[in-house]
């Protein structure tokens, strides 16, 4: 009997304790330390009462002590459950209040706090930036070499919960099946190997920095240089120091793009770029192309499903797509009505089935009911199209399709069209409530420039390349959009912001 996650974990580095993982301000952690950290972490959490298939709830900053609480969580047979570092007492008491966790974790400057928010909690630790605290305290009292608790490929291993871009966040149930075999897939068609050495600046609170990153890195065997947030100075100092690899957000490569240390040369020994979790601009993959030589690779993924498709590591990485469903990975375009596959070249929702699945919502099973089909397949509630080659496009969330006067408008194709205009850095097209047309298209867009561009600009600028249908019916200049941790933009804000302009 063994660990199913905690053994894929394992499996690249082990017997090899001396091999370097991470590399971050205060120096350096090993394999071998990483993992006795960790099975101090798991002792901890035991003694503290967490029994397996308890929920482990953390909400703590980006550390490698928080790292190996995530691994000790996994060791000890239990349900990790991070939480954005931005929420407040009170949504941390609602999510509490949901999983019941039988531990939570927070950094001892919220613990007064938080104790509204945890008082149903049986054990509360702490442990902060720098990776001290009451739950470090216990972790170092206790022995190494706790022995996995034995979990199998069906168990659970996390809940996440998802970003709450469109709605009230969802916990997804995540088994160690679903998380071991989708970074398995990942580490081998971008090829990650012992070799690499991933600038980690992603949070550790989401799918993507802490499954996709963490995940595929150790089940690499390789290293990875350790950033509690994102800096465009400290990654370019990484691509100096040895760097490979990178994951990121959109927001990532248009920062790294307006610094001027951002050349070939300073990105000539890495040979991977990846991006996720929003949009990124084809023209932002066109400059970055331009400026470095280097393809960004787009993928995407969902917290209830980890990724289902990527651009080719060798071959075509087509801009404005997210690329080919991975290996393992079922997936169709279908008519939200009846979930019939649609003929290639239509727009529909996209659908996908395989072992990156997620085993439900928490204690949500008619939610969980309502978002499968009777073939296994999940709607993911995005829209999407395949083009002639088979490459998958997103063009919007089901959410925020917009229909004026009858007819479908999708935010993408309006949006494109519009960041193209010059002196527009970039524009989110929301539907608000219009007395005759139901939905009104409006555009909210931010300039290059103050005062770059106008709203009688950007109407001159795309009215010939759009029906009428989809011209916006106003256009609204602001500084910045509304954005979450995760570089998303918050359409539901904007939707409230400006619900009003026409009733
Ligand atoms: P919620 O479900 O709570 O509204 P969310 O969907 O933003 O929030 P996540 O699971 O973090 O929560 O994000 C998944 C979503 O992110 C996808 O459904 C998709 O809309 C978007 N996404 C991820 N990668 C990409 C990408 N490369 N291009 C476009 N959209 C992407
Ligand atoms: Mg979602």
């Amino acid at each position: 009997d063994e660990n199913h996650l905690a053994q894929a974990l394992r499996a690249a580095s082990v017997g090899d304790d001396a091999r370097l993982f991470a590399r971050h301000d205060g120096g350096e952690l090993s394999y071998g330390a990483l993992f006795a950290g960790a099975e101090r972490m798991a002792a901890a959490l035991a003694a503290a009462g967490v029994k397996p298939g308890d929920r482990v709830a953390a909400q703590v900053e980006k550390s490698l002590e928080a790292v190996q609480l995530y691994l000790g969580s996994v060791l000890a047979g239990a349900v990790f459950l991070p939480l954005n570092t931005a929420y407040t007492p009170a949504e941390v008491g609602y999510f509490l209040g949901d999983a019941e966790p039988a531990a939570f974790l927070c950094d001892p400057g919220r613990r007064e706090a938080l104790t509204g928010a945890a008082k149903n909690v049986g054990a509360v630790m702490t442990l902060d930036r720098a990776g001290r605290g009451t739950l470090r305290d216990a972790a170092d009292a206790a022995d190494a070499g706790f022995g996995a608790v034995p979990r199998g490929a069906e168990d659970l291993a996390a809940i996440l919960y998802t970003s709450g871009t469109t709605g009230r966040s969802k916990g997804a149930m995540l088994s160690h099946r679903a998380l071991t075999s989708n970074s398995l897939t990942l580490r081998d068609v971008w090829r990650f190997t012992a070799a690499d050495v991933l600038i980690h600046a992603l949070p550790i609170f989401h799918t993507h920095g802490l499954f996709v990153a963490t995940n595929v890195t150790l089940m690499a065997g390789g290293g990875v240089f350790f950033m509690a947030k994102f800096d465009a100075d400290a990654a370019l100092g990484a691509m100096a120091q040895g760097a490979t690899a990178m994951m990121g957000v959109p927001t990532f490569y248009t920062r790294l793009l307006d610094h001027p240390g951002l050349t070939r040369e300073a990105t000539a020994g890495m040979r991977l770029f990846v991006s996720g979790s929003a949009p990124l601009l084809p023209e932002t993959h066109d400059a970055w192309r331009a400026r470095t030589g280097h393809a960004i690779l787009e993928r995407y993924g969902m917290t209830e499903t980890n990724m289902n498709t990527s651009n080719p590591y060798d071959g075509e990485r087509r801009a404005g797509t997210v690329g080919f469903p991975l290996p393992g990975v079922d997936l169709r375009v279908a008519d939200p009505e009846t979930g019939r596959s649609l003929p290639q070249g239509e727009i529909g929702v996209i659908e996908v089935k395989g072992d990156n699945l997620f085993s439900g919502y928490w204690r949500m099973p008619e939610k969980t009911a309502e978002d499968m089909r009777a073939d296994g397949f999940f709607i993911t509630g995005d829209l999407g199209v395949i083009d002639d080659r088979g490459y998958v496009s997103i063009v919007g969330r089901a959410k925020d399709l917009i229909i004026s006067g009858g007819f479908n408008v999708y935010p993408r194709e309006v949006e494109e069209r519009i960041d193209a205009v010059v002196g527009v850095k970039e524009s989110a097209v929301v539907g608000v409530p219009h007395p005759d047309f139901g939905e009104a298209v409006v555009a909210v867009v931010t300039p290059e420039k103050p005062d770059s561009v106008d709203e009688a600009a950007v109407m001159t600028a795309i009215s010939a390349d759009l029906a009428r249908y989809k011209h916006p019916k106003r256009v609204v200049i602001v500084d910045e959009l509304p954005r979450n941790a995760m570089g998303k933009v918050q359409k539901k804000a904007l939707r409230e912001t400006f619900g009003r302009l026409f009733t």
